[in-house]
């Protein structure tokens, strides 16, 4: 490890910086390296369509707040300035001014007259025309501009949101009836392309119309630089099937035809033989609020090999997994194939994904491509990894774990079996058993997502405790799944409920599932497991030492504050394995009654008070409620002859320092796209 690496980096507003180790990149040949720096240059280059899509006044003001930054020369420690630091550091982090996450636009902190100083001292700044009045008006004026995304039902979703995806006089009902009548005159209705999807829709002349995002068009001079770097990424590629991906890649930027993307999403899908993978394009679909245009986002990433290896390991043993299991013969597989769930290594976060990233990838997003030719998913391990790491010794467990000794385990084990857990509940638990002949599928109907979430769940519980793993060399001794256990029963009991407002209801799914296990447990930790699935009480009562000794699992309170104890671990499997057969059965039989009774009876509902209690204690931590990544620098080494012949890896450089070396480098448009 790089002797100055650390996860964490600088916190400002409601944001903790993190740092990510590209893992095992020394793995990879010299020529997968130059092909990962390509890949990553191209991931960096379209860095400006994402700010002018955020906004069309974004790339003016990051210009105007960048030259401030760098030269002003009044008092740099005055709380003005710290203000203004903070406000560009958040105006990066957003790629543009609205908050990246609830998209409201972004409040200074510093004063109106700071900022008018600051820029009389100045003078002129490149690009920019004077007067500056309409910038401080966008940034101060809180009814200009004040929500990125505007969804609330009744409005007019285009006038009131200032993404940048349709003329500013262009309404919602002239973007739906144009889509609407373009989709009429599709081609095959059965594979439509995605509408709209690489295009800002204007109106000139009274008529509205499509400005193409590609070569030549609307943001062509950024896709050139992009092409660029592929056709390099292309000279390196591991195989002809990944060439001809890029290839076709380049061909849909030149042209900007939607069925050409489409023909290379289906390649993308099916490119599987290499160890290096990209994403490049325009892809997510969250930043208009019609839901048809697409954000711009660059990923340069390759196999994660060790944690490959591990899923590789479950697949191959599914089927012993399968007959072994707790659940009812009836309900078992009897042929069984394993997910291998694809784990890769993050090198180069760019546009959408950058900083704050997504921590798993699926994709294409065309439904008739994913059912057609399948789809890509894939879990960013070095991504999860340091968001793990961060956490460490940030007071978290301190304050929620009962007592040194498990805290010291989850210490130990807790990542490990954090992955185990994941890889277990999507290699093997999605897949293990089977619908009785004759069972609707979605005969759960509400319920279905939930309990087939609890079943993956428990399937992965009963067997992190297995010995199993043990032989398969993935845990590294008997001792590892109490970790997982602990973790699991507190966050299922107590500390979810930090991300639920006060008053709520548990409510999505996986927080549902999890609410269910670990209150389900608790209910009958007390009891004598016998063989056979229990029926499913109606209330849960609240489970202390009852005669003939301790519970497996109770909720204690020390000092006024409530901890999970955990008394007896085996008994706890049992019971794991006791639940497990009876969501399984449920699952099996389709029996839409009892699913509804267990959800309604442990997923729903929370006691006000320890609520409280845990929100309280949580809010006391003061811990960022977002986290996003600095990228590594990719460095290319050269030959004499000037030839690029490997590429490292460095990790030295800050926040800001990346921020203005993107802004500088990778400017690859106007400051103004119209
Ligand atoms: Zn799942």
């Amino acid at each position: 490890m790089p002797d100055n690496f650390t996860y964490t980096d600088e916190r400002f507003a409601d944001i903790q910086m993190l740092r990510y180790r590209v893992e095992g990149f020394e793995t990879l040949t010299p020529r997968q390296r130059i092909l990962v720096y390509y890949l990553s240059q191209a991931a960096l280059a379209g860095r400006d369509i994402l700010w002018d899509q955020n906004g069309r006044f974004n790339l003016r003001i990051r210009r105007m707040l960048e030259t401030i930054y760098i030269n002003y020369e009044g008092d740099r420690l005055s709380d003005d300035f710290r203000a203004f630091t903070t406000y560009l550091k958040r105006v990066w982090f957003s790629n543009g001014i609205h908050h990246h996450y609830s998209t409201d636009k972004l409040q200074p902190a510093f004063s109106l007259d700071f900022l008018r100083q600051a820029l009389d001292q100045i003078g002129d700044i490149e690009g920019l025309e004077k007067p500056y009045d309409k910038f401080i008006d966008i940034i101060f004026n809180p009814e200009v501009m004040p929500k990125r995304v505007n969804q609330n039902e009744g409005e007019d979703l285009l006038l009131t949101s200032a993404s940048n995806y349709y003329g500013p006089d262009v309404t919602q009902a002239e973007a739906e009836d144009f889509y609407t009548r373009q989709k009429a005159c599709a081609g095959d209705p059965k594979r439509p392309v995605m509408y709209g999807m690489n295009s800002r829709l204007v109106k000139e002349d009274g008529q509205l119309r499509e400005l193409v995002w590609r070569s030549k068009g609307l943001y062509g001079q950024a896709i050139d630089k992009i092409i660029s770097w592929l056709q390099l990424a292309q000279s390196v590629a591991e195989n002809d099937r990944q060439a001809q991906v890029i290839s076709k890649l380049i061909e849909f930027y030149r042209t900007g035809d939607l069925s050409t993307f489409d023909a290379y999403t289906i390649l993308w899908v099916n490119d599987t033989g290499g160890d290096v993978d990209f994403t490049n394009g325009f892809t997510e679909v969250y930043g208009d609020p019609l839901g048809l245009k697409a954000s711009w986002e660059g990923f340069a990433n390759f196999k994660d090999k060790v944690a490959t290896a591990r899923t590789e390991a479950l697949a191959t043993n599914a089927q012993w997994f399968e007959d072994h299991s707790p659940v009812d013969s009836r309900f078992k597989k009897t042929s069984t194939q394993g997910v291998t769930a694809k784990v890769i290594v993050a090198a180069t976060l760019g546009g959408d994904l950058y900083p704050s990233s997504a921590i798993g990838i699926n994709l294409p997003n065309s439904n008739w491509v994913r059912a057609e030719h399948g789809s890509k998913s894939v879990t960013i391990g070095n991504l999860t990894d340091a968001y793990n790491k961060a956490a460490h010794g940030n007071g978290f467990l301190e304050e929620f774990v009962i007592d040194k000794e498990t805290l010291e385990l989850i210490n130990t084990y807790g990542d490990a079996c954090d992955d185990l857990h994941t890889d277990l509940h999507e290699c093997l638990g999605h897949g293990s058993g089977r619908l009785l002949e004759g069972i609707d599928p979605d005969a759960l109907k509400a319920y279905g997502s939930c309990i087939e979430e609890a079943r993956a769940d428990l399937f992965a519980l009963y067997y992190i405790a297995d010995p199993k793993l043990l032989e398969l060399g993935l845990v590294p001794d008997a001792e590892a799944y109490k970790s997982q256990y602990y973790t699991y029963l507190m966050n299922g009991l107590l500390t979810q409920l930090v991300r639920i407002e006060p008053g709520a209801v548990i409510e999505e799914a996986h927080m549902r599932n999890r609410a269910i296990i670990a209150r389900w447990l608790l209910d009958h930790a007390h009891g004598q497991v016998d063989g056979g699935p229990s029926p499913i009480e109606n209330s849960p009562t609240t489970p202390g030492p009852v005669d003939g000794g301790p519970s497996a699992v109770a909720l204690l309170r020390r000092r006024g504050k409530t901890y999970v104890q955990i008394n007896d671990y085996e008994r706890l499997r049992l019971l794991i394995g006791q639940l497990l057969a009876e969501v399984q059965r449920i699952k099996s039989e389709g029996d839409y009654a009892a699913a509804a009774r267990l959800v309604e009876t442990y997923g729903v509902s929370i006691d006000a008070t320890l609520h409280a209690e845990i929100r309280e204690r949580y809010q006391a931590l003061d811990l960022a409620p977002y986290k996003g990544f600095i990228n590594p620098e990719l460095l290319p080494i050269y030959d004499e002859a000037g030839n690029i012949v490997d590429v490292k890896v460095s990790y030295g450089e800050s926040y800001d320092h990346q921020m203005l070396r993107y802004s500088h480098d990778y400017a690859s448009l106007p400051l103004i796209n119209d």
